[in-house]
C-alpha cells in the first residue's frame, strides 16, 4: 500500500501516519519528493481498517492498494494451478472436465436416464439440485433430501461422482454426507457463514460467481473458504446481470481468462446460466474452452420442454453428445485435452 501525502503536508502529518502504521505492527518507506512525501507500506497483509483509517487522516491525499485483498486465491500465494481430485477425475489445469444434469432432480427415471447419457457421452460428474434457490417461492424447489438420495441411486449405477447444491449453513453437513462436491449458488456467494460452513466440512466445493459480483468480490468469497482449511475450491462463471436483456445473463469470458491470471485455482463456465437460451449452449461452451476454462458445467435434460425448472437453456442427451463431439476437435487445436472418460472398473 502506498500512502501519497498532500503537497506541503506539515511533518507532524507525516509523522502520525507512520505512527498509524506502528499500532498495526507495520513500518512505512518515506520518500520525500520537491512537493509530495510518499509513504510505502511494507507487510504481507494489510489489513482493510488500516487502509480506511489512514485514508482519512489529515494531510493524506490518497491510499493506493498495490497486492490484491485475496492472499490464500492468488497466484502470488501459490504458482502452480490447483488440482481437485473428486472420486478419480482431476479438475484445474489443462485437462478439460464436463460436469452436467438436470437442472433439478424431477424423478428417479429422469436422474438415471441422464446420468447414464451424461456417462456414455463421455460427461465425467453428474449435476442435479435437490435444494433449488428460486426467484419465486411459487416455482418448483427441488425434492430436497430425497433429491440427494436419488442422485446417490444414479451415482452408484453409473460410477459418476455428483454436485450438488446447499442453501443453508445447517444443512451442509446433510448434503456433504451425499454429494462429493458442494455447490454455492450465485445467490449465496456472499452468504459468509455459508461459506465458512462448506470451508470447514472438507468436501470440495463449487463457488459461482454471484449475478452482479466484481472478480474481486468472487475471489474474496474464495478466500473465506480458503481461510476456514479448505483448498478446494472450483470458480465457476455462470454470467452476470448486465444491460442486456436479450440473453437471461452475459457469460463473461474476460473472467475465465482473467482469473486464470489471478488465481490458481480451477475456474469452469456455466453457459446455461450464462445465456438462458439452449441454442446458445453449444458455442459459448466451445467459447469458454477457448478462453481457459478447465471444464464447464451443463444443463441436460432427457426432455427439456417438460422440465420443471430451467427447461429453455438445457440441452437434451443428444444435444449434450453432440457437444462433447466437437469439442474433442476444439481441444485438439487448443493441444489441450478432454480428462479420460469415465470408465468402469474392470471385473476381476
Ligand atoms: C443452478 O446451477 O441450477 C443454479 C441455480 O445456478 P446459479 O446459482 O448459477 O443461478
Ligand atoms: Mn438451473
Amino acid at each position: 500500500m502506498i500512502v501519497v501525502m498532500r503537497a506541503g503536508a506539515p511533518e507532524s502529518a507525516i509523522q502520525a501516519v507512520i505512527e498509524r502504521l506502528a499500532e498495526f505492527n507495520l513500518s512505512g518507506h518515506r520518500s520525500d519528493g520537491a512537493e509530495h512525501t510518499i509513504i510505502g507500506v511494507v507487510g504481507a497483509m494489510i489489513p482493510p481498517a488500516l487502509e480506511t483509517q489512514v485514508t482519512v487522516m489529515e494531510d493524506v491525499e490518497k491510499v493506493m492498494r498495490i497486492s490484491h485483498p485475496y492472499k490464500l486465491a492468488g497466484r502470488e500465494f501459490q504458482r502452480n494451478d490447483t488440482v481437485i481430485e473428486v472420486n478419480g477425475v482431476r479438475i484445474g489445469g489443462g485437462e478439460i472436465v464436463l460436469m452436467a444434469g438436470p437442472c433439478s432432480v424431477e424423478s428417479e427415471e429422469q436422474i438415471i436416464t441422464t446420468a447414464r447419457a451424461v456417462r456414455d457421452a463421455g460427461g465425467h460428474i453428474l449435476r442435479g439440485g435437490a435444494f433449488k434457490p428460486r426467484t419465486s417461492p411459487y416455482a418448483f424447489r427441488g425434492l430436497g433430501r430425497e433429491g440427494l438420495r436419488l442422485l446417490a441411486q444414479a451415482r452408484a449405477e453409473t460410477g459418476l461422482p455428483i454436485v450438488t447444491e446447499v442453501l443453508a449453513p445447517a444443512e451442509v453437513e446433510l448434503v456433504a454426507s451425499y454429494a462429493d462436491i458442494l455447490q454455492i449458488g450465485a445467490r449465496n456467494m456472499q452468504n459468509y457463514l455459508l461459506l465458512e460452513e462448506v470451508g470447514r466440512c472438507g468436501k470440495p466445493v463449487l463457488l459461482k460467481r454471484g449475478l452482479s459480483a466484481t472478480i474481486e468480490e468472487w475471489l474474496l468469497a474464495a478466500e473465506y473458504i480458503l481461510a476456514q482449511g479448505n483448498r478446494q475450491v472450483i470458480l465457476c462463471e455462470r454470467g452476470i446481470r448486465t444491460f442486456e436483456t436479450a440473453t437471461r445473463n452475459t457469460l463473461d469470458l474476460n473472467a475465465v481468462a482473467l482469473v486464470r491470471r489471478l488465481s490458481h485455482l480451477p475456474v469452469i463456465a456455466d453457459p446455461s446460466h450464462g445465456t438462458g437460451m439452449r441454442e446458445l449452449v453449444h458455442p459459448l461452451a466451445l467459447a469458454s474452452i477457448a478462453a481457459g476454462a478447465s471444464g464447464l458445467i451443463l444443463e441436460v435434460h432427457p426432455d427439456p420442454d417438460r422440465a420443471l425448472s430451467d427447461g429453455r437453456q438445457s440441452l437434451t442427451c443428444d444435444g449434450f453428445a453432440a457437444l462433447v463431439h466437437q469439442l474433442k476437435s476444439l481441444v485438439q487445436v487448443l493441444g489441450r485435452s478432454l480428462h479420460e472418460p469415465f470408465q468402469e472398473p474392470a471385473l476381476t
